[in-house]
C-alpha cells in the first residue's frame, strides 16, 4: 500500500528512545568494542531505514541484517556504515556484496569454491568474510577445529590465486545468554575461546571477534570483544527480568500500536459476535469493532486478550478476523475513540512482555509480527 496514506490502525515509533538507548549502551560498552545494531527483519518491525539512521546518530558503528536484500535496501537508502549479513548469501551474489562493501557470513568451503569460480577476474574489491562458528546453538557454523582449518586453508589458497577474499571477522551466537543459569553460556564461551586460540596459533589474525547479543553484552563483560551485535536492548526490550533488575541502564520501549473504534453497536442478550459465534452476549452489551485483524499481524492467538480504551483494559471477544477485531465495551463510546493495542493509556499499559506471555513467546516476536499494512509513524 501507499505508505503515505494514513490509517486509524498504526504503529508508532519513538526514535528518540532508540537514539537514547543506543547512547546509553554505547557509553556502557568499552570504547574499543564496536557496537553493531541488529536491524534485520525491518529492525524487528520498527523500520530498518529510520532505525539505522537513528542508531548511527546514537553512536552505533555498524549494522547487522539477516539477508542480502535487507543490506541492499539500506545502502540504497543512503546508509554507508558497515553492514554484516548473518545468513549465507548465494555464491553468485558475492561480487555484489564486495562492491557494496558488505561483510558476509561464511562457514562452508563449498560456498567459497563456488563463489571463487564465479568471481569476475577484473573485480579487485575485497570480499569481507566473517567466519561463523557453532559453539552450541546448533544452527549455522563450523563445529570443529578441523572444519575451521579447512575453511581458512581454502580462503588462503584462493587469495593466493588472486581471489580477494579476506577474513574480517569470526563469530558465534549464544543459545542461553538470557538464562539465569550461566552453565551452558560458559560452555559456549569456552568453546569460542578455544577456536580463537586455534586461529591465533595458526598465525591467522582477525580484526573482529564477536559473540555477544544483547543479553551477553549486558551481563557478561568477557563477551564484549572487538564488536557486539545488539538488537532487543536497542529497542528498549530487556532480554530477561533478571537483566532488567540488575543492569544499570534505563532502556525505553520504542514501539506502540494504536487504532480507533471503527464502529460501536449494541448487541442484545443472546446474540452472537464473530465467526463460529465465538461470543454470545450474556446480557445486552456494547461491542466495539477495531479496524485491525490478523492480516495486520494481530493474530488469532490473541483471542481473549485485551486492549486499552479510555485507560481501561477491554477484553477481545469472539475470534479475531482478517481485518477486524471485536471488543466488549463497558458502555457506549463514540466511533473514533482511541484504542491502544500495545503501549500505555492513562495509568495502564499493555506491554510487549504481556503480549509475549499471552502467546508463550519472547517480547521481540511481538513488534516483528505487525505487517506492512500498518503505517509506521515516527516521532
Ligand atoms: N546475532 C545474531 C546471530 C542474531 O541472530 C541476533 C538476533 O537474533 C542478534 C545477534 C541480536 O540478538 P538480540 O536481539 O538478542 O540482541
Amino acid at each position: 500500500p501507499d505508505m503515505f496514506l494514513q490509517r486509524e490502525s498504526r504503529v508508532e515509533i519513538d526514535l528518540d528512545a532508540i537514539i537514547d538507548n543506543t547512547r546509553q549502551i554505547r557509553r556502557f560498552l568499552p570504547s574499543h568494542t564496536k557496537l553493531f545494531v541488529a536491524v534485520k527483519a525491518d529492525a524487528y518491525g520498527h523500520g530498518d531505514l529510520p532505525v539505522s539512521q537513528a542508531v548511527l546518530e546514537g553512536g552505533a558503528d555498524g549494522l547487522v541484517v539477516s539477508i542480502l536484500q535487507e543490506a541492499l535496501y539500506l545502502r540504497r537508502g543512503g546508509i554507508n556504515a558497515p553492514i554484516l549479513i548473518l545468513s549465507p548469501i548465494l555464491p553468485q551474489d558475492a561480487p555484489l556484496a564486495a562492491r557494496q562493501d558488505f561483510c558476509v557470513t561464511v562457514f562452508q568451503t563449498d560456498w567459497l569454491k563456488k563463489a571463487a569460480a564465479l568471481w569476475p577476474k577484473d573485480l579487485h574489491a575485497p570480499l569481507k568474510l566473517h567466519i561463523k562458528i557453532d559453539t552450541g546453538l546448533g544452527r549455522l557454523g563450523v563445529r570443529s577445529c578441523g572444519e575451521l582449518a579447512a575453511l581458512t586453508d581454502t580462503i588462503q589458497s584462493l587469495s593466493k590465486q588472486g581471489i580477494p577474499f579476506v577474513v574480517d571477522g569470526c563469530y558465534t551466537h549464544f543459545a542461553t545468554a538470557n538464562h539465569p543459569d550461566p552453565t551452558y553460556y560458559r560452555r559456549q564461551m569456552q568453546q569460542f575461546d578455544e577456536m580463537r586460540s586455534y586461529l591465533r596459533d595458526a598465525g591467522i589474525s582477525i580484526a573482529h571477534y564477536h559473540c555477544a547479543n544483547s543479553a551477553a553484552a549486558l551481563q557478561y563483560p568477557e563477551t564484549r570483544l572487538d564488536l557486539v551485535r545488539m538488537g532487543v536492548a536497542i529497542f528498549g526490550i530487556y532480554p530477561s527480568p533478571q537483566i532488567k533488575a540488575t543492569c544499570p541502564l534505563h532502556l525505553k520501549t520504542a514501539l506502540s500500536v494504536h487504532t480507533r473504534l471503527l464502529s460501536v453497536k449494541k448487541v442484545e442478550k443472546g446474540n452472537c459476535v464473530g465467526y463460529d459465534n465465538g461470543f454470545v452476549a450474556e446480557e445486552d452489551s456494547w461491542v466495539g469493532i477495531l479496524p485491525m485483524g490478523y492480516a495486520d499481524g494481530y493474530f488469532r492467538i490473541f483471542q481473549g486478550f485485551h486492549v486499552l480504551v479510555d485507560g481501561q483494559y477491554i477484553p477481545i471477544i469472539g475470534k479475531i478476523c482478517m481485518d477486524q477485531t471485536m471488543v466488549l465495551l463497558p458502555r457506549q463510546y463514540e466511533p473514533g475513540t482511541e484504542v491502544v493495542i500495545l503501549g500505555e493509556q492513562g495509568s495502564n499499559a499493555v506491554t510487549l512482555e504481556d503480549m509475549a506471555d499471552y502467546i508463550g513467546s519472547v517480547p521481540q516476536e511481538i513488534p516483528s509480527m505487525f505487517t506492512y499494512r500498518l503505517p509506521r509513524i515516527y516521532y
